[in-house]
């Protein structure tokens, strides 16, 4: 137990409904209105949809008549999808922002989540910072956290987050067409190599360098907002946890066509390229993941309305290739053939 604060002295033991209650339901300190956890995280989302939300046995939701439901779950895995021993902070913010993603690549407007907590212990400064994490971000989107489940076992978080979208217009990862532009938001390969550098594959002698990379990885940002304004602009659209070369095989083939990459035109941050060369940097841009942007198949006509939207969203859209008739995804390099990092993540490979 940790014990060193003041405040937590008196705290001994740490129910299960207690702990639940005070970090992520009605007793949250914050939510009353204490001070001293209001510093940690800024009041949770209440919504006017919510009818009931966490204390009974489900949450009750009202979704709005006009429009589809969008749900999507992800799991985080300590010693998989983040170092053990990450900030729970961090862990807190990816485990929320994974999901969102994921509703940000269909266009969809995140509403509600659940969490599943799986915990060796509940440690309060570990809760703490995993609630204010996850809390944070929630707030930032409007989603209220409306339920979950919490037990104890081996480091485990799994989310689910539920939306909505107005009727038929979510963004597929099937609707590319034939000559269509294919386009990334943000710069690529920074979280490949600020995780790199958290597990000691990596070493930057410039610290602003390496604080921003690793900001990347442990602290990404879903692009929600540019997805819902991709709607009916963009064609197509999937969200990169993988890596481009992994993940846009998947987009061309539910598209049932053939995707081309220049390899140069893939945006790369000043930082990344300061931390290590072309050749590196490239490398993480196509075969690292975990970065959380966009990848949109757009008319060519409209490519200009969809970068002026991310513009809005202080977002860069940069063209990186076309789709074309066929199959498979080809790769070039000023022109010539390159052969790009072999195929994204697979748990079971
Ligand atoms: P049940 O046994 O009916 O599944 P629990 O007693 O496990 O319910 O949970 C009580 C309430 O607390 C439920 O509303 C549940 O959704 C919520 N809950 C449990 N764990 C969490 C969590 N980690 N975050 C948010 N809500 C939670
Ligand atoms: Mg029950």
């Amino acid at each position: 137990m940790q014990g060193d604060d003041a405040m937590h002295e008196d705290e001994a033991s740490l129910g299960e409904f207690e702990l639940i209650d005070r970090y992520f339901g009605p007793g949250r300190p914050s939510v009353a209105g204490a001070s001293d956890a209001a510093r940690r995280s800024p009041g949770a989302t209440r919504r006017s949809d919510v009818i009931l939300g966490i204390g009974d046995d489900a949450a009750l939701l009202r979704c709005p008549a006009d429009k589809d439901l969008v749900a999507a779950v992800d799991t985080l895995v300590e010693g998989r999808h983040f170092p053990a021993g990450s900030a729970p902070r961090s862990i807190g913010h990816r485990s929320l922002a994974v999901n969102l993603s994921d509703l940000a690549a269909m266009g969809a407007t995140p509403a509600w989540a659940t969490l599943a907590l799986t915990l060796p212990a509940a440690d309060r400064r570990w809760l703490e910072g995993f609630s204010a994490g996850f809390l944070d971000l929630a707030a930032a989107h409007g989603v209220e956290l409306v339920g979950g489940n919490t037990t104890a076992g081996p480091l485990n978080i799994n989310v689910q987050i539920l939306g909505h979208i107005d009727r038929g217009s979510a963004l597929r990862r099937s609707g590319a067409q034939p000559g269509e532009v294919l386009a990334v938001t943000g710069t690529l390969g920074d979280a490949g190599a600020g995780l790199a550098l958290v597990t000691g594959r990596a070493v930057s002698a410039d610290r602003a360098v390496a604080a921003e990379l690793i900001e990347r990885f442990e602290y990404p940002t879903p692009r929600v907002q540019f997805g819902m304004a991709a709607r009916g602009i963009a064609s197509a659209a999937m969200d990169l946890s993988d890596g481009l070369a992994g993940d846009l095989p998947k987009l061309a083939r539910a598209s049932g066509l053939a995707a081309h990459v220049d390899v140069e035109r893939l945006p790369l941050s000043p930082a990344l390229r300061s931390l290590a060369p072309l050749a590196q940097a490239r490398e993480w841009a196509l075969g690292a993941g975990e970065d959380y942007e966009l990848l949109v198949a757009v008319p060519a006509q409209r490519f200009g309305d969809l970068a002026a939207a991310a513009a809005r969203l202080n977002l860069t859209l940069t063209a990186i290739g076309e789709l074309r008739r066929g199959t498979g995804v080809t790769w070039a390099l000023e022109g010539l053939p390159f052969a790009a990092p072999g195929g994204g993540y697979d748990h079971f490979r």
